[in-house]
């Protein structure tokens, strides 16, 4: 837990009592700093309340003696309409801020890496853990992911946070300063928080804001307001912007090109057999956890060593089993046809579980990668759309549930010609007609493969 006994003599009101509001309201209470809480929901409010925090009556918190509201980002503090603490704090005029703000404050003499994007923040944020963590630099990984910024441990001088930040938090924050901040990618998300992507670009570029002379700033450049980030980000005095793309070269930058990530002075590491990070778009958050990892001094050599030992994130193209040549992944987070059709292009010869609550469109937008799949096993209420999306362009059965979803993939790829294959889970659509989460699907899977006859264990997740 992050030590705030700086802030002794300050008041203030938490708003959200999940994961990171929970994680503020015990290290302020534990700090003897003054702390009243908020959540809307009775189970919350009940867990904060066992945990020692006391609660604010919304209608009666004093304004006058509070320092300023830290709310939990998931909480609209603006658009669409701000939660009534939110709107009663602006109009005492009091700041709101977000528990980064105070980890920031917390920690003024540790380096921060901060990572944003649409898409790709965990794995990101994740590898560049994992590859300084094996480098032996001390570091915290937390924010968006895993841990909340304040349950992570106090670092000094020496110390890394590496933490994971979404355009929610972004908008949060005051004197928080990245020194190398990672930004992976943008397109349109979120846009009932931020109003338009103009609004939802420019809460994201805070992650550049207060950023100093010799701080360093990794951009993306693949798509157009990327691009334009880079063109603002790099022509500002002092600030080392390094530009990283796919499959071209890129001055000053790192690139990724026929397999191979290629670093500013032409120095090529081969990285087209690192299975946990299948596709171009880990190929994107592979360069640029390279680039971050340079600037921050780790030896080329342990770079290569994190980015092969990636053991991988959960649920997100993850290898759970092989038996003989079929390989079983569970990319349970794929909810959409979007990031269904990253792990689609990533693998050739694939056995495709997939369905559940179908989202707009359903598979439609996936057509172009039809050729790699032999045979579509259809599960959940999504069946019938699906079954109608498929037919005459693919060879489908419905098989009701993913056990036996799992089981017909499992005898069709070992039954037929033996060659290298994938058992693939990537459903896209959300879990909820016959699962709690995404989660909760994904370790089902993952047990069931383990379980099959004959199954190899893969990967190190539970
Ligand atoms: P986030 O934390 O931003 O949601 P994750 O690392 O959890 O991102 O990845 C979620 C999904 O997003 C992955 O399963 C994959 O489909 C897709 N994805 C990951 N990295 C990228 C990237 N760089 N560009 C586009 N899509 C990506």
């Amino acid at each position: 837990m992050i030590d705030l006994a700086f802030l002794k003599g300050s008041s203030f009101v938490v708003l959200g009592l999940a994961r990171s509001g929970l994680a503020t309201a015990r290290a302020l209470t534990a700090a003897g700093v003054g702390c009243v809480a908020w959540d809307d929901n009775a189970a919350s409010r009940a867990a904060a309340v066992a945990a020692g925090v006391a609660l604010a009556d919304p209608a009666s918190i004093d304004w006058s003696r509070t320092t300023a509201l830290v709310i939990s980002p998931g909480i609209p503090s603006h658009l669409p309409a701000p939660h009534p603490v939110a709107a009663a704090a602006r109009a005492a005029g009091k700041k709101i801020i977000c528990d980064v703000e105070l980890l920031a404050r917390a920690a003024p003499k540790a380096c921060f890496v901060a990572i944003t994007g649409t898409n790709g923040k965990s794995t990101t944020t994740a590898l560049i853990g994992h590859i300084l963590a094996q480098a032996g630099v001390h570091c915290e990984v937390g924010g968006n992911i895993g841990r909340g910024a304040l349950d992570l441990s106090t670092l000094g001088e020496g110390g890394v946070y590496v933490l994971e930040l979404s355009s929610y938090q972004l908008e949060l924050l005051e004197t928080f300063r990245a020194n190398v901040a990672v930004w992976l990618n943008v397109t349109p998300d979120h846009i009932d928080r931020h109003g338009d992507m103009a609004g939802y670009v420019a809460a994201k570029e805070n992650i550049f804001a207060r950023q100093q002379a010799g701080d360093c700033a990794v951009i993306g450049i693949d798509d157009e307001p990327s691009r334009a980030v880079h063109d603002r980000i790099s022509t500002r005095p002092g600030v080392v912007a390094v530009p990283v793309a796919l499959d071209r070269p890129v001055a000053g930058g790192v690139s990724f090109r026929a397999g191979r990530l290629i670093d500013a002075d032409g120095y090529a590491v081969d990285f087209s057999d690192v299975p946990t990070l299948p596709g171009d778009h880990n190929a994107q958050n592979a360069a640029c956890a390279w680039a971050a990892c340079r600037w921050l001094d780790v030896p080329r050599e342990r770079i290569v060593e994190g980015l092969r030992s990636y053991p991988g994130l959960p649920h997100r193209q993850e290898r759970v089993a092989s038996v003989g040549n079929v390989v079983y992944i569970n990319d349970s987070k794929a909810t959409n046809a979007e990031a269904t059709a990253r792990a689609l292009s990533s693998y050739h010869d694939i056995y495709w579980i997939l369905g559940g609550q179908a989202k707009e469109g359903g598979v439609a937008p996936l057509a172009s990668y039809f050729d790699r799949i032999r045979h579509a096993f259809l599960i959940g209420e999504a069946t019938e759309l699906f079954a109608g999306q498929l037919e005459g362009k693919l060879p489908y059965s419905r098989c009701g549930d993913l056990q036996s979803a799992l089981d017909a993939a499992h005898l069709r790829a070992q039954r037929d010609d033996g060659g290298e294959a994938v058992v693939l889970l990537s459903p896209a659509c959300a879990s909820w007609d016959q699962w709690k989460s995404y989660e909760h699907r994904g370790d089902a899977f993952r047990a069931m493969a383990r379980a099959l006859p004959g199954a190899q264990r893969l990967g190190m997740a539970a």
